[in-house]
């Protein structure tokens, strides 16, 4: 069972580690919304993972500032949400804006960010932060070796679909919920594609994997 994680991409701020879980989060879920409602957050990225997160928490938030590091959204999201964000009136976009210092103790306090077309900086009272700048997974050992999607994120169960990317299924049976390219061999958490990224689900998959391995043991 491989469970090898994802190294979250962090922007280069030197206080942010100290200040995780005091208002920085990396996922979007019911529970942050309702940490930050009715009050200002930051949403970081330019992905379609930061667009979703804008859009939902605008819902209950009172603004949304959007931090995106290049110069347009349209190479790194979907042609939707950038439609939905532009006609959100909850959401402010600043493109080309980077986070250039944190401040806070028990909690974020304040927030400063460059504009890097004009170079000028502004200090913000926002207390919460999502960095929703991408992953990437620990799964370098396994190239050649396993299907991988295009971001290297194992494929599982009916993900495999199509053949190319499970050229060592020699079994007549379809792959298992979970199980790789390799029989018998599964992938669970942040380095299984399409996985939630959150601690309950890894640990879900983790426990349900270990029935399924018993299930292709039986096989042997
Ligand atoms: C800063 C931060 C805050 C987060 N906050 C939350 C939160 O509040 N709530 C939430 O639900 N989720 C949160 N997450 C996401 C959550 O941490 C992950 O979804 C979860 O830890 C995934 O579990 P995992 O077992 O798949 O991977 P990991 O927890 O990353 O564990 C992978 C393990 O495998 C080891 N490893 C890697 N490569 C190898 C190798 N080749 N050989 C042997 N071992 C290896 C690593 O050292 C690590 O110990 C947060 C993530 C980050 C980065």
């Amino acid at each position: 069972m491989i469970a090898t994680g994802a190294q979250y991409n962090k922007p280069p701020i030197s206080n942010l580690q100290q200040l995780e879980g005091r208002g920085i989060y990396y996922g979007a879920t019911y529970m942050e919304s309702q940490l930050c409602e009715e009050q200002d957050l930051i949403v970081v990225g330019g992905g379609n993972s930061a667009g979703q997160a804008a859009v939902y928490l605008s819902q209950t938030a009172r603004k949304v500032h959007m931090l995106v590091r290049s110069g347009n959204l349209s190479d790194s999201m979907s042609r939707y949400l950038i439609q939905r964000i532009e006609e959100n009136p909850g959401i402010e976009l600043h493109l080309k804006t980077e986070i250039v210092g944190l401040e806070g103790d028990d909690q974020l306090e304040r927030v400063t960010w460059k504009d890097k077309a004009t170079g000028e900086t502004s200090i913000h009272d926002i207390r919460h932060l999502f960095i929703m700048a991408g992953a990437s997974p620990r799964t370098e050992w396994l190239k050649g070796c396993l299907a991988l999607d295009d971001r290297g994120f194992i494929l599982t169960g009916r993900d495999l679909n199509g053949a190319a990317a499970a050229p060592a299924w020699k079994l007549t049976r379809p792959p298992q919920m979970l199980e790789t390219s390799l029989p018998g061999i599964f992938a669970v958490g942040d380095a299984r594609s399409g996985s939630v990224k959150r601690v309950a689900s890894a640990v879900g998959e983790g426990a349900m994997a270990v029935h399924l391995v018993h299930r292709a043991l039986a096989e042997l």
